[in-house]
């Protein structure tokens, strides 16, 4: 499984994945046509568009690519009025084949209510649209923050070298914002440093891991005591605290 990173828009990633051994491409999210097609044209085909959700910076590129190479189009089932050009609808926990590749469908709402995560077992790869990013997660839109909380553990119990491809790169604003609430995560400050190389060279900070974003992404740290602490909520529950923390990063 090749994957090559698209850089659209002023932030977003779109994903291409070739399957060496079968022929089967497949774009994860694509935002933009001209900027997709680009890198689809290379491979002559597409066979599938995979969307994590409905928001137009995902989807815009859907019916351009449609059109031109005859993909099928794959979303969540309750999006399937708002996913343009959708042709199958997928459920929770559904597990799908794009040529030898397997993939199960992670459901995770909050973001949106339809939000999917695509989990391949056996490369262990995971792509988290909109839900978990590097050093950060999703904002809260269509649901609940306590949905959001139970979305990002689903992903978080995902197997610690999974590696994390997710829709933008926040990386940098996100890692002020860690920062601040986890001022002495040795780990952090690691990446940070880590991460500043890469915006410097333009190179993007994906993917991550879940065992790095465990170690440093403060919204999978709410179970713990020197986090609850920076927030003066040291006896409050992790959910609550997950609260605080997305309260906190929509005015940061
Ligand atoms: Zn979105
Ligand atoms: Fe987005």
């Amino acid at each position: 499984m090749k994957i090559e990173i698209i850089a659209c828009l002023n932030d977003n990633y779109s994903y291409l994945i070739e399957d060496k051994n079968t022929n089967i491409i497949s774009i994860i999210d694509p935002s933009d046509f001209n900027a997709c097609d680009k890198i689809v044209k290379k491979y002559k085909k597409l066979d599938y568009i995979l969307n994590t959700h409905h928001h137009a910076d995902h989807v815009d590129g859907n019916l351009q690519l449609k059109k031109k190479y005859n993909s099928k189009i794959l979303g969540f089932t309750g999006d399937k009025d708002r996913i343009p050009g959708i042709s199958i609808l997928l459920n929770e926990n559904q597990k799908f084949k794009i040529g030898s590749l397997d993939f199960k469908v992670i459901f995770t709402p909050g973001h949106t209510s339809g939000h999917i995560a695509f989990f391949f077992e056996e490369s262990k790869i995971v792509f988290t649209g909109d839900t978990l990013f590097s050093l950060g997660c999703g904002r809260v839109f269509e649901g609940t923050c306590d949905q959001m909380f139970n979305s990002i553990n689903k992903l978080k119990n995902l197997p610690p070298e999974t590696k994390v491809y997710c829709g933008h790169e926040y990386t940098k604003k996100n890692s002020e914002f860690c920062l601040k609430y986890d001022p002495k995560n040795l780990k952090l400050i690691e990446k940070i440093n880590l991460i500043s190389s890469q915006r410097n060279k333009n190179l993007p900070t994906i993917p991550t891991t879940i065992q790095e974003e465990k170690e440093t992404n403060i919204f999978l740290r709410c179970n713990l005591a020197e986090v609850k602490k920076a927030l003066n909520m040291k006896d409050q529950p992790d959910h609550e605290i997950f609260h605080k923390l997305r309260d906190l990063k929509d005015t940061f």
